[in-house]
């Protein structure tokens, strides 16, 4: 695939190519992609482009090394992962070996380490010693969501480069462009996460129920009550899952947002949660603005103390004792 079909990320791009068309890529990158930029399909990319039989600077996508390449089936191209969360020191030694010989067929070997943090201490000083010693046409590309868990000394001796999450009406542009129905995709694009393949991939179905118990939460909010056996309920679900939770308030804020949507009158055509809407058109009919306002930015605040790793329930008991005593209407 082309450079240019790579959704978002222009200026990683720009970099690449720019380094390919003067003969300067470093042989070691690492792609740091936390949020669904497309590492993976970035680095083959840059697997073909070294490889094209007919560009320089970019990968055609046509030529034999470039379908290989896409197919899987090229051998100078070795994809590395963990096997039960761990990169072990056989697989780095192995690497280690090809890396030293001539590519088979390419131009380049290149080897691509998907979650490379998750080598162990063995496999990180082995595969150290041959970034100490690069070898002459290899290429690797580190994959990773968090570089602070590789050695420093790894970092040090490789290129970074971020890929920021594609912009979600550009996502939501791409799931129209391959089939997904107007209302799906803009659900799709908030929702799912990861690179566009997997998300198209993505299951709504599945996430109903949890939707659905989110949003009974959201209204629970509004009610006088039972609202202490809410929180229980809630808090009881699961206390240390701080990506779940993570995705819990997104889903809130999303059908609070929906809610200030129809409150300000916008066209429904807006809505992320179009499969909610009588409800949620409701509900709008019944809570003010102001009160849908602090909701976004409660829950942004709930978010926020989340990723820095405080007791998730006093979050969330924090965060939903917030509507006591407030006037909803
Ligand atoms: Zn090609």
């Amino acid at each position: 695939m082309p450079f240019a079909q790579f959704p978002g990320n222009e200026k990683v791009k720009e970099i690449l190519r720019l380094a390919l068309r003067r003969k300067k890529l470093p042989r070691s990158l690492i792609l740091v992609d936390s949020s669904g930029g497309g590492a993976d399909r970035l680095a083959q990319i840059l697997a073909q482009a070294v490889n094209c039989l007919q560009q320089q600077d970019d990968a055609c996508g046509l030529c034999a090394n470039c379908q290989a390449i896409e197919a899987g089936r090229f051998p100078d191209v070795l994809v590395v992962e963990p096997e039960k969360e761990i990169i072990r020191v056989e697989k780095i030694r192995e690497v280690k070996r090809l890396a030293y010989l001539k590519p088979m067929i390419g131009r380049y070997r290149v080897f691509i380490i998907r979650q490379s943090e998750k080598m162990n201490e063995q496999a990180a000083n082995t595969f150290l010693k041959v970034l100490e010693e690069p070898p002459a046409s290899t290429l690797f590309i580190l994959l990773t969501a968090n570089p602070y868990l590789l050695l420093p000394t790894i970092r040090s001796r490789c290129q970074e480069l971020h890929l920021a999450p594609l912009p979600r009406e550009m996502l939501e542009k791409y799931l129209t462009q391959a089939g997904k129905d107007k209302n799906e995709a803009r659900l799709l694009a908030y929702l799912a996460k990861g690179d566009i393949e997997e998300i198209l991939k993505f299951d709504l179905q599945e996430l109903r129920p949890k939707r659905e118990n989110l949003w009974e939460l959201v209204k629970s909010c509004l009610q006088e009550g039972p609202f202490s056996v809410r929180i229980k309920e809630y808090t009881s679900l699961g206390k240390h899952h701080r990506l779940l939770w993570l995705e819990a308030l997104e889903i809130m804020a999303s059908f609070w947002r929906d809610i200030l949507l129809m409150k300000l009158r916008a066209p429904e055509e807006l809505m992320i949660n179009y499969d909610f809407r009588e409800e949620i058109k409701r509900i709008s009919s019944v809570v003010s603005i102001e009160i849908a306002e602090k909701s976004l930015k409660w829950l942004d605040q709930a978010a926020e103390d989340i990723k820095k790793n405080l007791n998730i329930q006093v979050i969330i008991n924090s965060y939903l004792s917030r509507y006591q005593g407030q006037d909803n209407a």
